[in-house]
Protein backbone atom coordinates (compact mmCIF):
# COMPACT_ATOMS: atom_id res chain seq x y z
CA UNK A 1 0.00 0.00 0.00
CA UNK A 2 2.37 2.82 1.00
CA UNK A 3 4.36 1.91 -2.88
CA UNK A 4 1.10 2.62 -4.25
CA UNK A 5 0.55 5.75 -1.91
CA UNK A 6 3.15 7.01 -3.22
CA UNK A 7 2.90 6.61 -6.21
CA UNK A 8 -0.74 8.70 -5.98
CA UNK A 9 1.57 11.27 -3.98
CA UNK A 10 3.92 11.94 -7.02
CA UNK A 11 0.73 11.91 -9.77
CA UNK A 12 -1.01 14.46 -7.44
CA UNK A 13 1.93 16.72 -7.55
CA UNK A 14 2.25 16.03 -10.99
CA UNK A 15 5.55 14.69 -11.13
CA UNK A 16 4.72 13.28 -14.78
CA UNK A 17 7.56 14.64 -16.42
CA UNK A 18 10.59 12.76 -18.06
CA UNK A 19 13.53 12.03 -15.79
CA UNK A 20 17.05 11.37 -16.20
CA UNK A 21 17.50 9.13 -18.92
CA UNK A 22 19.55 7.03 -16.36
CA UNK A 23 16.70 7.18 -13.37
CA UNK A 24 16.11 9.81 -10.49
CA UNK A 25 18.84 10.45 -8.35
CA UNK A 26 17.29 9.22 -5.61
CA UNK A 27 15.99 5.91 -6.81
CA UNK A 28 19.96 5.16 -7.73
CA UNK A 29 21.42 5.93 -4.36
CA UNK A 30 18.68 3.68 -2.85
CA UNK A 31 19.80 1.17 -5.34
CA UNK A 32 23.35 1.42 -4.34
CA UNK A 33 23.09 1.51 -0.76
CA UNK A 34 20.60 -1.88 -0.93
CA UNK A 35 23.83 -3.37 -3.18
CA UNK A 36 26.47 -2.28 -0.14
CA UNK A 37 24.63 -3.70 2.55
CA UNK A 38 23.64 -7.10 0.98
CA UNK A 39 26.32 -7.86 -0.84
CA UNK A 40 28.92 -5.50 0.31
CA UNK A 41 29.17 -4.22 -3.51
CA UNK A 42 30.53 -0.44 -4.00
CA UNK A 43 28.52 1.01 -7.33
CA UNK A 44 28.68 4.78 -8.19
CA UNK A 45 25.09 5.46 -8.57
CA UNK A 46 26.00 8.63 -11.32
CA UNK A 47 27.68 6.13 -13.31
CA UNK A 48 27.44 2.33 -12.57
CA UNK A 49 23.70 2.19 -12.30
CA UNK A 50 20.65 2.16 -15.44
CA UNK A 51 17.08 2.03 -14.09
CA UNK A 52 14.76 0.79 -16.87
CA UNK A 53 11.33 -0.31 -17.65
CA UNK A 54 11.56 -3.64 -16.01
CA UNK A 55 14.34 -6.43 -15.72
CA UNK A 56 13.40 -7.18 -19.22
CA UNK A 57 14.34 -4.02 -21.08
CA UNK A 58 17.83 -4.19 -18.57
CA UNK A 59 18.28 -7.88 -20.56
CA UNK A 60 17.63 -6.39 -23.44
CA UNK A 61 20.34 -3.35 -23.77
CA UNK A 62 22.72 -5.55 -21.62
CA UNK A 63 22.45 -8.02 -24.35
CA UNK A 64 22.45 -5.65 -27.53
CA UNK A 65 25.10 -3.50 -26.02
CA UNK A 66 27.38 -6.83 -25.38
CA UNK A 67 27.22 -9.07 -27.92
CA UNK A 68 28.68 -8.43 -31.82
CA UNK A 69 27.05 -10.69 -34.48
CA UNK A 70 28.21 -14.31 -33.58
CA UNK A 71 28.88 -14.03 -30.30
CA UNK A 72 28.28 -16.62 -28.03
CA UNK A 73 26.10 -16.85 -24.71
CA UNK A 74 25.29 -19.57 -23.02
CA UNK A 75 22.89 -19.91 -20.24
CA UNK A 76 21.67 -22.90 -18.34
CA UNK A 77 18.24 -24.55 -19.26
CA UNK A 78 15.54 -24.72 -18.40
CA UNK A 79 15.44 -21.52 -18.00
CA UNK A 80 13.28 -17.98 -18.43
CA UNK A 81 11.60 -17.68 -21.45
CA UNK A 82 13.27 -14.46 -22.93
CA UNK A 83 17.04 -15.39 -22.71
CA UNK A 84 17.44 -17.46 -26.27
CA UNK A 85 14.80 -15.25 -28.10
CA UNK A 86 16.59 -12.03 -26.96
CA UNK A 87 20.04 -13.32 -27.37
CA UNK A 88 18.75 -13.83 -31.15
CA UNK A 89 17.52 -10.38 -31.18
CA UNK A 90 20.84 -9.35 -30.39
CA UNK A 91 22.06 -11.36 -33.66
CA UNK A 92 24.09 -13.53 -30.78
CA UNK A 93 24.50 -17.63 -30.46
CA UNK A 94 22.26 -19.23 -27.70
CA UNK A 95 24.18 -21.86 -26.48
CA UNK A 96 22.04 -23.78 -23.86
CA UNK A 97 23.62 -25.51 -20.79
CA UNK A 98 21.09 -28.15 -20.19
CA UNK A 99 20.25 -29.45 -16.66
CA UNK A 100 18.51 -32.36 -15.54
CA UNK A 101 16.03 -33.20 -12.72
CA UNK A 102 18.34 -35.89 -11.88
CA UNK A 103 20.97 -33.17 -10.71
CA UNK A 104 17.96 -31.11 -8.86
CA UNK A 105 19.02 -28.58 -11.92
CA UNK A 106 22.25 -28.27 -10.60
CA UNK A 107 24.52 -26.02 -12.11
CA UNK A 108 28.77 -26.92 -11.94
CA UNK A 109 31.55 -25.46 -13.98
CA UNK A 110 32.00 -28.83 -15.63
CA UNK A 111 28.44 -28.78 -17.30
CA UNK A 112 29.66 -24.94 -18.46
CA UNK A 113 32.40 -25.99 -19.47
CA UNK A 114 31.47 -28.87 -21.44
CA UNK A 115 29.81 -26.42 -23.54
CA UNK A 116 32.34 -23.45 -23.59
CA UNK A 117 33.87 -22.33 -27.15
CA UNK A 118 36.26 -19.99 -28.46
CA UNK A 119 33.35 -17.62 -29.38
CA UNK A 120 31.84 -17.33 -25.79
CA UNK A 121 31.57 -14.18 -24.03
CA UNK A 122 28.62 -13.78 -21.79
CA UNK A 123 27.35 -16.41 -19.09
CA UNK A 124 23.33 -15.82 -17.95
CA UNK A 125 22.79 -16.75 -14.49
CA UNK A 126 19.73 -16.60 -12.93
CA UNK A 127 19.56 -17.81 -9.55
CA UNK A 128 16.66 -19.03 -7.47
CA UNK A 129 15.71 -19.77 -10.69
CA UNK A 130 12.71 -19.52 -12.93
CA UNK A 131 11.02 -21.94 -13.88
CA UNK A 132 12.78 -24.80 -11.24
CA UNK A 133 13.29 -22.95 -8.28
CA UNK A 134 16.61 -24.00 -7.82
CA UNK A 135 19.58 -22.28 -6.43
CA UNK A 136 23.00 -22.42 -6.73
CA UNK A 137 25.77 -23.58 -3.56
CA UNK A 138 28.26 -21.13 -3.11
CA UNK A 139 31.00 -23.89 -3.92
CA UNK A 140 29.38 -23.87 -7.60
CA UNK A 141 29.02 -20.17 -7.51
CA UNK A 142 33.08 -19.80 -6.58
CA UNK A 143 33.85 -22.74 -9.10
CA UNK A 144 31.97 -20.36 -12.12
CA UNK A 145 33.51 -17.39 -10.91
CA UNK A 146 36.70 -18.68 -11.43
CA UNK A 147 35.94 -20.68 -14.87
CA UNK A 148 34.58 -16.41 -15.84
CA UNK A 149 37.61 -15.05 -14.70
CA UNK A 150 39.70 -18.10 -16.64
CA UNK A 151 38.03 -17.45 -20.01
CA UNK A 152 37.40 -14.03 -19.97
CA UNK A 153 33.58 -14.08 -19.62
CA UNK A 154 30.78 -11.82 -18.70
CA UNK A 155 28.21 -12.34 -16.43
CA UNK A 156 24.69 -11.13 -17.25
CA UNK A 157 23.05 -11.99 -13.52
CA UNK A 158 19.80 -11.97 -13.57
CA UNK A 159 18.80 -11.29 -9.64
CA UNK A 160 15.20 -10.78 -9.91
CA UNK A 161 14.09 -13.54 -7.05
CA UNK A 162 17.35 -12.70 -4.77
CA UNK A 163 15.29 -11.76 -1.80
CA UNK A 164 13.14 -14.95 -2.78
CA UNK A 165 15.62 -17.22 -1.34
CA UNK A 166 14.70 -19.57 1.48
CA UNK A 167 17.46 -20.55 2.21
CA UNK A 168 20.80 -17.99 3.46
CA UNK A 169 21.33 -14.64 2.70
CA UNK A 170 21.74 -12.76 -0.76
CA UNK A 171 24.61 -14.06 -2.70
CA UNK A 172 25.81 -12.56 -6.13
CA UNK A 173 28.52 -13.59 -8.02
CA UNK A 174 28.90 -10.09 -8.41
CA UNK A 175 30.54 -9.99 -4.54
CA UNK A 176 33.00 -12.52 -5.45
CA UNK A 177 36.64 -11.18 -6.00
CA UNK A 178 37.52 -9.86 -9.36
CA UNK A 179 33.62 -10.52 -10.47
CA UNK A 180 32.31 -7.17 -10.05
CA UNK A 181 34.10 -5.73 -13.12
CA UNK A 182 32.68 -8.58 -15.40
CA UNK A 183 29.22 -8.70 -14.10
CA UNK A 184 25.71 -6.97 -14.94
CA UNK A 185 23.80 -7.28 -12.50
CA UNK A 186 20.30 -7.04 -12.94
CA UNK A 187 17.48 -6.76 -10.74
CA UNK A 188 13.38 -5.28 -10.84
CA UNK A 189 10.62 -4.82 -8.80
CA UNK A 190 8.65 -7.43 -10.28
CA UNK A 191 8.84 -10.53 -8.03
CA UNK A 192 10.05 -9.37 -4.40
CA UNK A 193 7.67 -6.25 -4.50
CA UNK A 194 5.24 -8.01 -6.50
CA UNK A 195 4.77 -4.70 -8.64
CA UNK A 196 4.93 -6.42 -12.40
CA UNK A 197 2.65 -3.46 -13.57
CA UNK A 198 4.91 -0.37 -12.44
CA UNK A 199 7.52 -1.47 -15.36
CA UNK A 200 10.34 -1.09 -13.24
CA UNK A 201 14.04 -3.01 -13.32
CA UNK A 202 17.43 -2.04 -13.41
CA UNK A 203 21.39 -2.99 -14.22
CA UNK A 204 24.71 -1.72 -12.14
CA UNK A 205 27.75 -2.73 -13.95
CA UNK A 206 31.12 -0.45 -14.87
CA UNK A 207 30.51 2.72 -16.07
CA UNK A 208 31.85 1.96 -19.32
CA UNK A 209 29.28 -0.71 -20.16
CA UNK A 210 26.33 1.37 -18.39
CA UNK A 211 27.27 3.84 -20.81
CA UNK A 212 26.88 1.87 -23.62
CA UNK A 213 23.67 0.74 -22.48
CA UNK A 214 22.28 3.89 -21.55
CA UNK A 215 23.15 4.80 -25.05
CA UNK A 216 20.22 2.18 -26.74
CA UNK A 217 17.97 3.02 -23.18
CA UNK A 218 18.26 6.58 -24.13
CA UNK A 219 16.81 5.81 -28.09
CA UNK A 220 14.56 3.06 -27.36
CA UNK A 221 13.05 3.82 -24.16
CA UNK A 222 14.13 7.62 -23.43
CA UNK A 223 14.07 6.86 -19.35
CA UNK A 224 11.55 4.40 -17.33
CA UNK A 225 8.34 5.89 -16.03
CA UNK A 226 8.97 8.57 -13.53
CA UNK A 227 5.78 7.37 -11.01
CA UNK A 228 7.40 4.00 -10.63
CA UNK A 229 10.62 5.13 -10.36
CA UNK A 230 9.05 7.59 -7.79
CA UNK A 231 7.24 4.75 -5.83
CA UNK A 232 10.43 2.21 -6.22
CA UNK A 233 11.95 5.04 -3.55
CA UNK A 234 9.56 4.25 -1.67
CA UNK A 235 9.50 0.32 -1.57
CA UNK A 236 13.31 0.03 -1.27
CA UNK A 237 12.92 2.57 2.03
CA UNK A 238 12.63 -0.56 4.05
CA UNK A 239 12.17 -4.02 1.97
CA UNK A 240 12.33 -6.50 4.01
CA UNK A 241 9.55 -5.53 6.06
CA UNK A 242 7.28 -6.47 3.82
CA UNK A 243 9.15 -9.04 1.90
CA UNK A 244 10.01 -11.67 5.04
CA UNK A 245 6.75 -11.97 5.83
CA UNK A 246 6.24 -12.72 2.11
CA UNK A 247 8.84 -15.21 2.01
CA UNK A 248 7.67 -16.88 4.87
CA UNK A 249 4.17 -17.05 2.73
CA UNK A 250 6.13 -18.89 -0.08
CA UNK A 251 8.16 -21.27 1.97
CA UNK A 252 4.69 -22.39 4.10
CA UNK A 253 2.68 -22.60 0.41
CA UNK A 254 6.18 -24.35 -1.26
CA UNK A 255 5.96 -26.71 1.57
CA UNK A 256 2.61 -27.69 1.14
CA UNK A 257 2.90 -28.53 -2.68
CA UNK A 258 5.93 -30.47 -2.39
CA UNK A 259 3.82 -32.59 -0.09
CA UNK A 260 0.84 -32.88 -2.90
CA UNK A 261 3.21 -33.58 -5.43
CA UNK A 262 4.49 -36.19 -3.31
CA UNK A 263 1.40 -37.79 -2.84
CA UNK A 264 0.46 -37.94 -6.41
CA UNK A 265 3.66 -39.29 -7.07
CA UNK A 266 4.80 -36.85 -9.54
CA UNK A 267 8.83 -36.13 -8.78
CA UNK A 268 9.62 -33.18 -8.14
CA UNK A 269 13.04 -31.03 -6.79
CA UNK A 270 12.51 -28.78 -3.92
CA UNK A 271 12.42 -25.47 -4.20
CA UNK A 272 15.74 -23.12 -3.02
CA UNK A 273 13.58 -19.77 -4.00
CA UNK A 274 11.30 -17.79 -6.33
CA UNK A 275 7.97 -19.01 -6.27
CA UNK A 276 7.83 -21.52 -8.83
CA UNK A 277 7.82 -25.60 -8.64
CA UNK A 278 8.88 -28.05 -11.72
CA UNK A 279 7.33 -31.33 -11.13
CA UNK A 280 7.90 -34.06 -13.40
CA UNK A 281 4.74 -35.48 -15.58
CA UNK A 282 6.53 -37.06 -18.02
CA UNK A 283 5.51 -40.75 -17.38
CA UNK A 284 1.98 -39.57 -17.92
CA UNK A 285 1.74 -40.56 -21.69
CA UNK A 286 0.87 -36.46 -22.45
CA UNK A 287 3.36 -33.76 -23.83
CA UNK A 288 4.19 -31.30 -21.04
CA UNK A 289 1.72 -29.21 -23.91
CA UNK A 290 -0.96 -31.32 -23.77
CA UNK A 291 -0.58 -31.83 -20.42
CA UNK A 292 -1.07 -28.14 -19.62
CA UNK A 293 -3.90 -27.87 -22.43
CA UNK A 294 -6.23 -30.72 -20.99
CA UNK A 295 -5.63 -29.81 -17.01
CA UNK A 296 -6.60 -26.14 -18.20
CA UNK A 297 -9.96 -27.31 -20.17
CA UNK A 298 -10.82 -30.07 -18.08
CA UNK A 299 -10.24 -28.88 -14.59
CA UNK A 300 -9.33 -25.06 -14.84
CA UNK A 301 -5.86 -25.60 -13.16
CA UNK A 302 -3.06 -22.90 -15.55
CA UNK A 303 0.13 -24.32 -15.67
CA UNK A 304 2.78 -23.59 -17.90
CA UNK A 305 4.45 -26.41 -20.28
CA UNK A 306 8.06 -26.91 -19.64
CA UNK A 307 9.11 -27.13 -23.30
CA UNK A 308 8.24 -23.09 -23.05
CA UNK A 309 11.60 -23.29 -20.87
CA UNK A 310 13.66 -24.86 -23.80
CA UNK A 311 13.62 -28.36 -24.49
CA UNK A 312 15.64 -29.40 -21.01
CA UNK A 313 12.08 -28.77 -19.87
CA UNK A 314 10.07 -31.49 -21.68
CA UNK A 315 8.40 -33.19 -19.61
CA UNK A 316 7.82 -30.66 -16.92
CA UNK A 317 5.14 -28.44 -16.01
CA UNK A 318 5.97 -25.10 -14.33
CA UNK A 319 3.36 -24.53 -11.54
CA UNK A 320 3.59 -20.55 -9.78
CA UNK A 321 2.56 -20.45 -6.34
CA UNK A 322 2.38 -16.35 -6.20
CA UNK A 323 -1.29 -17.16 -6.14
CA UNK A 324 -3.67 -17.32 -2.58
CA UNK A 325 -3.37 -20.11 -0.43
CA UNK A 326 -6.97 -21.66 -0.90
CA UNK A 327 -6.82 -21.37 -4.87
CA UNK A 328 -3.38 -23.38 -4.27
CA UNK A 329 -5.27 -26.31 -2.33
CA UNK A 330 -7.82 -26.25 -4.84
CA UNK A 331 -5.37 -26.35 -7.84
CA UNK A 332 -3.52 -28.86 -6.18
CA UNK A 333 -6.76 -31.36 -5.44
CA UNK A 334 -7.87 -30.97 -9.06
CA UNK A 335 -4.55 -31.79 -10.61
CA UNK A 336 -4.11 -34.94 -8.34
CA UNK A 337 -7.74 -35.83 -9.97
CA UNK A 338 -6.65 -35.33 -13.56
CA UNK A 339 -3.14 -37.00 -12.63
CA UNK A 340 -5.36 -40.27 -11.13
CA UNK A 341 -7.52 -40.14 -14.14
CA UNK A 342 -4.41 -40.18 -16.86
CA UNK A 343 -3.39 -43.09 -14.75
CA UNK A 344 -6.10 -44.77 -14.96
CA UNK A 345 -6.59 -44.79 -18.46
CA UNK A 346 -2.88 -46.01 -18.92
CA UNK A 347 -2.42 -48.44 -16.01
CA UNK A 348 1.09 -49.28 -16.92
CA UNK A 349 2.02 -45.62 -15.63
CA UNK A 350 0.59 -46.57 -11.58
CA UNK A 351 4.10 -48.11 -10.71
CA UNK A 352 4.78 -44.71 -10.63
CA UNK A 353 2.78 -44.18 -7.49
CA UNK A 354 4.20 -43.91 -4.37
CA UNK A 355 4.40 -47.30 -2.17
N1 LIG B 1 14.03 -12.33 -15.42
C1 LIG B 1 13.38 -13.42 -14.96
C2 LIG B 1 14.15 -14.62 -14.58
C3 LIG B 1 11.97 -13.41 -14.86
O1 LIG B 1 11.35 -14.49 -14.38
C4 LIG B 1 11.27 -12.25 -15.27
C5 LIG B 1 9.80 -12.22 -15.22
O2 LIG B 1 9.12 -13.22 -15.08
C6 LIG B 1 12.00 -11.15 -15.74
C7 LIG B 1 13.38 -11.23 -15.80
C8 LIG B 1 11.32 -9.89 -16.21
O3 LIG B 1 10.96 -9.11 -15.11
P1 LIG B 1 10.38 -7.62 -15.25
O4 LIG B 1 8.93 -7.70 -14.89
O5 LIG B 1 11.16 -6.82 -14.23
O6 LIG B 1 10.61 -7.15 -16.63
Amino acid sequence: DYVFEAMQKALSEKRIQYTAWTGIPELRSAIAAKLKQENNIDVDPDSEIIVTSGAQEALMVTLMALLNPGDEVLFHEPCYVSYEPLIRLAHGRPVPVRLGRESGFRLTRERIEACLTPAARVLILNFPNNPTGADLDPGDLAAIADLCRQRDLLVLADEIYGELRYEGPPRSIAALPEMRERTVFLHGFSKAWAMTGYRLGYACAPAPLIDAMMRIHQYTMLCAPILSQEAAVEALREPERDIAPMRETYRQRRNYLLHAFHQMGLPVAEPRGAFYMFPWVGDLGLTSRDFALRLLEEERVAVVPGSAFGAAGEGHVRCSYAAATDLIREAARRIAAFVARLRAAAPETARTLPS
